[in-house]
């Protein structure tokens, strides 16, 4: 059964339950007392019906139940439509917070356990009230299982697997955590470009949403629950200076405790100084006409990668012309070209890489020579 059509049966029940004649007068005693009573009444029913048909009750059920939330809006909530599932409740959140309430001691006195409910990123808060998030999250029932479905929507853009077994990469032999799956094989991250790219875990919902809006690529990083039969969202990889203007953005509406949460998650990524500056230096020997601040920021990136992936002595081989040449390579395609912009309309990588060929040769010959290269 659609889940709308679920919900429709649910409404139609309370709503005759509780319109019927109980011998309960309205108008001048509907003091504040009364409503809760009657509210209470209304989420119990609510709730029972919820129950019956399904195992479980989430605060979902219980505001669509009450009038207060719409399926539809729901439906575009799940499918990443909607930021917060909290902007289309037609009630303000004190109220919000009461039917919640009223359910918690609902299912309390039916002897129900409080599940945390899997959404994905999805949130209903739009900012980081953990509790109102939790409480959201939470359903009610005797066991963790049956639990609500999520769709199997595919994430829009690329999608990166985490896995644990042994794999090699198609294209250099080499392996790691993360493989991408292309029309030719599976690749690792460098050689699919996104080796540039810093890791966002799942848990932050807005800081995600703002990364990806912000970041020009990025992938949504997967693994497969062996537990619960199905791919599992861990994060996202981003531009790191994109995650960056989303934390500010999430600062700008955080309290001061999350606020350090969050810068300290971006610390962890400990950039190598020293190799840092020998990696600069090795660019601009190698392409004077690059722009300063342009190999900074591409030695910026090798000293990241080499403090998260790469040993010591991969660190020292990257100091190699070859590697040089790559890494400069990279950064022109990713910002000099619309690589990145056919990578995310889904273009294939060797398409892609075809495509701006010429654009990336002209820019190193001109580093090369000494002379920069203007937007063109
Ligand atoms: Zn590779």
């Amino acid at each position: 059964m659609r889940p709308s059509l679920m919900y429709k049966t649910v409404w139609a029940r309370t709503d005759k339950q509780t319109r019927q004649p109980t011998g309960r007068t309205v108008g001048p005693r509907t003091y504040a007392g009364d409503v809760t009573a009657r509210l209470e009444t209304r989420i119990a029913h609510i709730a029972e019906a919820a129950l019956a048909e399904r195992q479980f009750v989430t605060p979902i059920d219980v505001l669509i139940g009450l009038g207060w939330l719409t399926q539809p809006h729901v439906d575009r909530w799940l499918t990443g439509r909607v930021a917060a599932l909290g902007l289309c409740v037609a009630v303000d959140s004190d109220k919000t917070a009461a039917a919640l309430a009223a359910l918690s001691a609902w299912a309390h006195d039916r002897g129900l356990k409080p599940w945390d409910t899997d959404y994905g990123d999805h949130s209903f808060t739009t900012g980081v009230d953990a509790d109102a998030e939790r409480a959201f999250r939470t359903r009610w029932a005797v066991s963790e299982q049956p639990a609500p479905a999520l769709p199997r929507h595919r994430p829009r853009g690329l999608t990166v697997e985490e896995v644990e077994y042994a794999w090699t990469c198609d294209s250099c032999g080499g392996s790691g955590d993360l493989l991408l799956t292309t029309t030719t094989g599976i690749s690792c991250l460098d050689c699919a470009d996104l080796g540039h790219l810093v890791f966002l875990p799942s848990g932050d919902a807005a800081l995600t949403r703002r990364t990806a809006n912000a970041s020009r690529l990025s992938a949504v990083v997967v693994q497969w629950s062996r537990r619960r039969n199905r791919y599992e969202r861990q994060g996202i990889l981003a531009e790191s200076d994109a995650i960056e203007v989303a934390a500010r953005q999430c600062l700008e509406d955080a309290d001061a405790r999350a606020l350090r949460r969050q810068r300290d998650q971006l610390r962890r990524e400990v950039v190598d100084e020293k190799f840092r500056g020998d990696f600069a230096e090795a660019i601009r020997m190698h392409f004077p006409g690059c722009p300063s601040t342009r190999a900074e920021a591409v030695a910026y990136h090798a000293a990241l990668r080499g403090s998260g992936r790469v040993g010591r002595r991969a660190a020292g081989r990257a100091l190699d012309p070859d590697a040089i040449r790559l890494a400069v390579t990279a950064s022109v395609r990713h910002v000099d070209t619309e690589y990145d912009d056919l990578l995310m309309a889904g273009v294939d990588r060797d398409d892609a890489r075809d495509r701006v060929r010429l654009r990336v040769e002209e820019v190193l010959a001109a580093w090369r020579g000494g002379l920069s290269v203007l937007d063109g």
